[in-house]
């Protein structure tokens, strides 16, 4: 630390990423990153294109924000996009929270942005089930954040009980962080049209093949998105550099294959809960492309620690009720079996 470092910043605590060891191979299951190459037509998407670099890019990043807006049925004017959805989370905080709430368990991203702003939250605790109560969120007075699919643990709410917390919340911004909804739950998208103080995210990070990209969108009404836009041109008004833009109208282009894909993993995941749970695994019902899962036989960090030693990284939370459990990315079928006995030659040494 040096001795410049402003007060509020001396005690405050960063956001840790999950890891990306570059000292060997592993399967890597601890980022929920695609595990898909792209196909050929956006391979080449950037060829011949290194002069793009001379320019600045297009600050208002029209042409993917059309292309979002036929994909997700909304006017272009209902669409923000900036450099990943971590981006668009602080944006909205700094825009919009005065004070902030979101669940126990979830995204650790949420608490860091409000502390970097100075902003108060509390965190309402799941239920003893991992779900969401709805009911929790009744006039809170604040901003709601809430990831659905909840991340770590997988699991959806319902559209019912998210319009019901946007409904009953119309003095706040609502944000819905949608990193994982193409894995199988609801998209809110369509509220938007309905509730002026709901803000949709997401990204093409988890479920498009492009988390090396940094490219995520919000679906709002226009007022709100034309906020985002004035804290991004205040802070970065190029937020989205020309190659990334180049890659991701490419992969909107091709938004078929994608969501393909995205259909393997959700047969992939089936498969992966069905044999972690012969395993004796608990396992939560997940609509993400990772799964949840404890053993009694063997710690959340053990099972973290070894698998990790025999090349199969996944990510492991400290504390608290989810201690045990270890958060498992869903790759290709051939990276789940190879994992899954690795899982078993560790559980039979426990014996
Ligand atoms: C991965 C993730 C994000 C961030 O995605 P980027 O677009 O890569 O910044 C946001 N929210 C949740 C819940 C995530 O898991």
């Amino acid at each position: 630390m040096s001795t410049f470092l402003k007060e509020e910043y001396k005690t405050f605590e960063a956001y840790t990423p999950g890891e990306q060891p570059q000292d060997m191979q592993y399967i890597k299951l601890n980022t929920n990153e695609a595990p898909f190459a792209h196909p050929e037509a956006v391979k080449r998407c950037l060829d011949g294109k290194i002069d793009l670099l001379c320019r600045y890019p297009d600050p208002t990043v029209k042409v993917l924000r059309e292309k979002l807006a036929a994909l997700y049925g909304v006017n272009k004017e209902n669409v923000f996009v900036s450099n990943g959805s971590d981006d668009i989370l602080n944006f909205a905080v700094m825009a919009f929270a005065k004070k902030a709430c979101f669940a126990d368990i979830t995204y650790g991203f949420y608490p860091v942005v409000c502390d970097l702003h100075g902003i108060e939250y509390e965190k309402i605790p799941l239920k003893e089930d991992f779900t969401i109560c709805a009911d929790d969120y009744k006039n809170k007075d604040a901003m709601i954040l809430i990831a659905n699919p909840n991340a770590p643990t997988g699991i959806a709410l319902g559209l019912d009980d998210i319009e019901k917390i946007v409904s009953e919340n119309k003095d706040n911004v609502v944000l819905i962080d949608e990193a994982y909804v193409d894995f199988g739950a609801k998209s809110a998208k369509e509220l938007v049209k309905k509730y002026k103080n709901l803000m949709v995210c997401m990204t093409f990070s988890k479920s498009r093949s492009l988390a090396g990209a940094r490219v995520g969108f919000a679906i709002a009404d226009e007022e709100i998105i034309k906020d985002l836009e004035k804290i991004k041109y205040s802070t970065n008004p190029y937020s989205i550099n020309s190659m990334s833009y180049a890659c991701a109208v490419a992969v909107a282009d091709n938004n078929d294959y994608y969501m393909n894909n995205c259909e393997k993993i959700i047969k992939t995941r089936e498969k992966t809960v069905t044999e972690l749970r012969k395993k004796g695994f608990f396992v939560l019902d997940s609509k993400a492309n990772f799964v949840f899962a404890k053993s009694d036989k063997i710690s959340g960090e053990e099972l973290y620690l070894k698998l990790k030693e025999r090349g199969v990284l996944v990510r492991h939370f400290s504390g608290g009720r989810i201690k045990d459990f270890n958060r498992i990315t869903i790759g290709t079928d051939e990276q789940m079996d190879e994992s899954i006995k690795t899982v078993n030659e560790i559980l039979k040494e426990c014996e």
